[in-house]
């Protein structure tokens, strides 16, 4: 049996989504297992360039079937828009090659209103949310106040589940932010619309991915967002609302007894943060500027302009360590050879000493970066595709990285296609 998931090792768009699309032909089963629509994975094939938002980066190959897991924040306006849109540019999306756990949960009009409304009141100390409902949805279904996918099936008993829920819900939207309430009509069209649609895709997966892997089946877990962006063990409270680890992976996946036997963490050659929140490797000015250019560094999602930095040893090896990282893929190499020196944050300076640890979220704020610089390797190297074709400095510069974060890089992504990589042994 043979288990891997595909977690980010940074704050996020590392580029897993080009990664699960490179590495899932060798498995039969991809599933996301966490996060909702503000993800935004990207993947450049043959179908085109996508940025995928709800559906697993396996969607685009033939022999795989792809499960949006119960941890999942599933919007299903967002979920039928990206659908459409795929399989209009020729992409094949059925009930046997995509299957939503009955146990996801549903993520509602109302709560993306919220989400706006929440960022809106918080004015200057706004937490840069994406404003896709995400806080508010796991909020309401930690609060046991969402509906699961499986309850679909029995529609006017869905209906009075959901007319209590909104009742509670309206609470809120008018007694606190004096919003335009949720009603009785905008529930039913929901319903009208997207009930239908979902009833094909929505099964028992549990069934379904523990009779998989009885059959030796493969599966590849995708997770969302980054390490540092886990509500547990990232930079609280600048962290999405749920866990992006891969130990989180077979629970959200909707197969708790499953195994994973390999991590592969997504980690940037330099840094980007999307939102607020402290960033201690990050350039300004010029510096910045050139770096989000070569980087193309807009969002997937927002198309917000990302702040960029330098490698961060400190936050990486900590990402490393937390995700249980066996393998590393690094991306975007080829984005740094404008640099003459390639400088990268080895240390943390903090209230006068130098860690190596990654402090308490709070303490970060205070944390100065200690930098050393590297040689660059000021060349092309997008068409390389095996180590010893890269420039000695670009080698040196990712067993400088391998060393510093204790873990071994067996990918080196040179492009955002596909064929654009480098494998090692
Ligand atoms: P994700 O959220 O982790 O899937 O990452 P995103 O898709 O949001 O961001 C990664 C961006 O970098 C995308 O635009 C990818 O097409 C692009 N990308 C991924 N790997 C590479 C690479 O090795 N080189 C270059 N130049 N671009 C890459
Ligand atoms: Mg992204």
């Amino acid at each position: 049996m043979s288990n891997c998931c595909i977690v980010g090792i940074n704050w996020g768009d590392e580029g897993k989504g080009r990664m699960v699309d490179y590495i899932c032909k060798e498995y039969d089963i991809v599933i996301r297992y966490q996060g909702g629509g503000n993800a935004g994975h990207t993947v450049c094939n043959q179908y085109g360039h996508f940025a995928l938002h709800l559906l697993p980066s396996g969607i685009f190959n033939k022999n795989i079937v792809n499960v949006i897991g119960n941890g999942v924040a599933l919007d299903p306006v967002n979920l039928f828009i990206e659908i459409d849109d795929l399989k209009s540019k020729g992409v094949e999306i059925t009930p046997d090659n995509l299957k939503i756990s009955n146990r996801c949960s549903l993520l509602l009009p109302y709560e993306i209103m919220l989400d706006e409304l929440e960022e809106e009141r918080l004015k200057d100390k706004k937490y840069g949310s994406t404003k896709q409902g995400i806080a508010p949805f796991y909020s309401d279904k930690y609060q046991k106040k969402t509906i699961m996918a499986g309850e679909i099936f029995d529609e006017e008993k869905l209906y009075n589940r959901l007319l209590d829920i909104i009742e509670w819900k309206n609470l809120t939207i008018e007694g606190v932010y004096h919003a335009k309430k949720y009603s009785k009509e905008d529930l039913r069209e929901w319903i009208n619309t997207y009930v239908s649609k979902l009833k094909p895709y929505v099964i028992d997966t549990t069934l379904y991915l523990d009779k998989a892997l009885k059959k030796r089946k493969k599966i590849l877990f995708e997770a969302q967002l980054g390490a540092l962006r886990d509500i547990d063990y990232g930079i609280y409270p600048m962290t999405t609302s749920s866990n992006t680890l891969s130990q989180y992976a077979p629970i959200g996946s909707s197969i708790p007894s499953a195994k994973i036997n390999k991590v592969i963490g997504v980690m940037k050659a330099y840094s980007t943060c999307v939102g607020e929140g402290p960033f201690v490797s990050e350039f300004n000015g010029i510096e910045a500027e050139l770096l989000r250019k070569s980087g193309l560094e807009y969002g997937a999602k927002t198309k917000r302009p990302r702040r960029v930095g330098m490698f961060d040893v400190v936050a990486s090896r900590y990402g490393v360590k937390i995700q249980g990282t066996t393998e590393i893929a690094l991306t975007k190499l080829d984005c740094l050879s404008y640099m003459e020196k390639i400088p990268v944050c080895i240390k943390y300076q903090f209230d006068g000493k130098q860690i190596d640890d990654f402090p308490f979220p709070s303490d970060l704020s205070r944390c100065v970066p200690v930098v050393t610089y590297l040689d660059g390797f000021k060349e092309d190297i997008s068409n390389c595709r095996c180590f010893e074709e890269l420039p000695v400095n670009a080698r040196n510069y990712i067993i400088f990285l391998e060393k510093q974060v204790n873990c071994f890089i067996k990918y080196i992504s040179v492009g955002p296609n596909r064929d654009q990589i480098i494998v090692r042994d």
